[in-house]
């Protein structure tokens, strides 16, 4: 991997320095707890306004917001999957959600994205797994475009920080 194109941050990704942040939210898109809660908290009132309007997402796809007072300028909302075992396509629906927040930063010429963890909280998707297949969708698409030009991945606990900086040390 191009490691000067990918960043590890241990912290608050609503705290985040970057043009877009991408939020781990449910198909309704109206805002929920861990992740979500947090990013409809800081942004405020006028988030949720303008997600009404979207009328949900389905697991696996991507829709961008404003980021409204955030010091991010966009949200891409991502639909993880609820982690059954793993036979319900949940490793593919999670890829999909990677592929489709990067195509969404790449249409929109975004330069700096920070992801969370999709999946890895109430949804329950195993972290080792899901941070492998984090770490394989970027790499696999910074080495296709040019934009963005830089992924920030946000861990929120030393745990999950360990198995993304272990990945990205190969
Ligand atoms: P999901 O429903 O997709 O599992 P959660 O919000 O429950 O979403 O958890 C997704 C991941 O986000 C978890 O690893 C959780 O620890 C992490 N997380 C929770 N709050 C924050 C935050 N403020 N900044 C970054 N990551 C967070």
């Amino acid at each position: 991997m191009k490691r000067q194109r990918v960043e590890l941050i241990n912290g608050d990704i609503t705290r985040m320095d970057v043009e877009a942040i991408v939020n781990a939210a449910n198909n309704s898109l109206l805002g929920g707890g861990g992740v979500d809660g947090a990013i409809h908290n800081a942004a405020g009132a006028d988030l949720l306004a303008e997600c009404e309007k979207l009328k949900g997402c389905e697991t696996g796809q991507s829709k961008i917001t404003g980021g409204y007072r955030l010091k991010a300028r966009h949200i891409i909302h991502t639909v993880g999957p609820v982690w059954h075992g793993g036979c319900r396509d949940e490793h593919s629906l999670l890829a999909s959600c990677y592929q489709t927040s990067l195509a969404l930063a790449k249409e929109k010429r975004i330069k700096t994205l920070a992801f969370p963890g999709i999946s890895t909280g109430v949804y329950g998707f195993p972290k080792d797994l899901a941070a492998l297949i984090a770490v394989n969708e970027t790499k696999r698409f910074l080495d296709k475009h040019s934009y963005p030009e830089k992924v920030i991945f946000v861990t929120f606990g030393e745990d999950n920080y360990e198995i993304y900086r272990k990945l990205l040390e190969q």
